[in-house]
Order: C-alpha cells, then sequence, then structure tokens
C-alpha cells in the first residue's frame, strides 16, 4: 500500500467534556489522579497529572488516544511547597540533633546491621550516641528532611521520630516502590528495582500518597497481620499509582522469607 494513502484520521474530543472533568480535579501541584476517560468511557484508563503548574492528562487506550497538557494557576501553598514535599514551609529546615552522628562504629550497631543485612554506610546510617539508638535518615531530594531512631537496647520506644515531616523513610533507586511499615524492612528491600518506602505505620498520610504517584508500581507488603489495612491502603492508592499490587506476606520482610522474596519478584515478572 502507498504510503501516501494512509493519512491519520484526525480524532475530534469533546475539548468542553475534557477541561469540565480536569478541572473538577483540583489537583495539588505533585499529585496524580487516575480516573475513568472523559472521551472514550475507560475505566480509570485517564491520568491527569500537575507538574509544577502544568496538568498532563493522557488516555492509554490506544483506540482513544486522548492527551494533552495546560498550564494551571499554582496556589500559594504549592508555591510554597515545591513538590508538595515540605509541608511546613514557615518552620525552619529540618536538623537532627548534635548527638546523632555519622560515626557508627559501635558494637551494638554492627550486630544490629549484621542480624539484618544491612550495610551501615551504603544506607547512610546515622548513631544517636545519646539514647544508643541506630538512625535511618528520611532523605528527599538529597536532603536529610527527617529522621528515625531504632533503639538498639532494650529501651522503649522501640523506635523514636526525630522530626516531623510526615514523609516516609526510602531506600533504593528503582522504579517500583514497595510499602512496608518499618526503616528495616525498607532497607532490606529497596535494591534492583525496588525502592522501599517505610511509611512508619500502617496509614497513608497525604504527604506518602504524593510521594508515591511518581512511581507506576506500587506493591503494598505490610506485616501479615495488617491484611485489612493493607487492603485499605491499596484501594486509597488505586488514585494515585496507575498499578497498585498487595503482597501476601508470610512473615515480615525484614525476615527475608523465600516465599516472600519469590512473591515479590514474581510479582514484577507478571507486567
Ligand atoms: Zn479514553
Amino acid at each position: 500500500m502507498l504510503k501516501a494513502l494512509q493519512v491519520p484520521q484526525r480524532k475530534v474530543y469533546n475539548m468542553y467534556n475534557i477541561y469540565n472533568t480536569i478541572s473538577d480535579l483540583d489537583l495539588r501541584n505533585g499529585e496524580t489522579k487516575r480516573i475513568n476517560c472523559p472521551n472514550c468511557n475507560g475505566y480509570k484508563t485517564f491520568t491527569v497529572t500537575n507538574n509544577m503548574g502544568n496538568l498532563v492528562w493522557n488516555c492509554y487506550k490506544v483506540s482513544c488516544g486522548l492527551k494533552g497538557g495546560k498550564r494551571v494557576h499554582l496556589s500559594v501553598d504549592d508555591i510554597r511547597s515545591g513538590f508538595g514535599i515540605r509541608q511546613d514551609s514557615d518552620a525552619a529546615p529540618f536538623q537532627l540533633p548534635s548527638y546523632v552522628v555519622h560515626d557508627t562504629n559501635r558494637r551494638s550497631v554492627h550486630l544490629f546491621c549484621a542480624q539484618w543485612g544491612l550495610d551501615e554506610d551504603e544506607l547512610g546510617l546515622m548513631y544517636d550516641v545519646k539514647d544508643d539508638r541506630l538512625v535511618f535518615p528520611v532523605v528527599h531530594d538529597g536532603v536529610i528532611v527527617d529522621a528515625t531512631g531504632r533503639a538498639l537496647n532494650k529501651h522503649l520506644p522501640k523506635w523514636k521520630r526525630y522530626g516531623n515531616s510526615g514523609l516516609p523513610y526510602v531506600s533504593g533507586h528503582g522504579n517500583v516502590a514497595v510499602v512496608v511499615e518499618d526503616c528495616v524492612s525498607a532497607a532490606v528491600v529497596g535494591c534492583g528495582s525496588f525502592v522501599g518506602v517505610a511509611v512508619l505505620g500502617t496509614s497513608l498520610a497525604e504527604a506518602h500518597k504524593r510521594y508515591l504517584s511518581q512511581f507506576s508500581t506500587a506493591v503494598i507488603a505490610l506485616d501479615p497481620d495488617a491484611l485489612p489495612k493493607t487492603l485499605a491502603m491499596a484501594k486509597e492508592l488505586r488514585g494515585y499509582v496507575d498499578d497498585v499490587q498487595v503482597l501476601r506476606l508470610t512473615d515480615d520482610l525484614k525476615y527475608r522469607n523465600d516465599v516472600d522474596i519469590t512473591n515479590l519478584t514474581n510479582i514484577l515478572k507478571g507486567d
């Protein structure tokens, strides 16, 4: 067939409908939503992202092909909070107390890291001299914005939060987020294409959801006894992340149970 004959048919969309749908979403900067397509009615095939005031939308259905972009006004709060990560912009930048040091050369640290197979240097772990805690810095955009410390003795609380950013502890550099409860699990799972994201609890804050919206896939892997919360979290995340999966664990991920690790790897192969 002659190439010249294959003139692509120009698609006509109902822009009024599309703009109406998009403006109803009221997306904050950095936020993504996945909804039914206003053009083809495809079930959740339509995503809209607010990227620094640039609304970008796109329908995944090839037969529809709706996509576009539009600049929108950023609210003052959006501008203040940059990518929507630092919420409390009036507060002074986070600083770790001086008794949290980079030197982790302590017996208690080495024992703990050996027990869980953690590389303290690679993870940039720190040490709380005052409280004998192994400190996991919460780093976002290359800046320590918070930290959480695990007691290395029998002292309570077992975990201590040093800041109030509300942001997750993150370990690794992949494109698949594995959502776990604590830093040790996040550090254990955060390698290869996985980024361990510790929500430091079993509920999702708005900041977590916004942070997670940058990933194409999120695997929720909470403790086995938290299954109802896992399912609720998965449902909540579906508006933010395209592909949300639930990993039914036999044990907490930090125990590196063979079955769990295999199931986690298989989730990716299923893509
Ligand atoms: Zn569509």
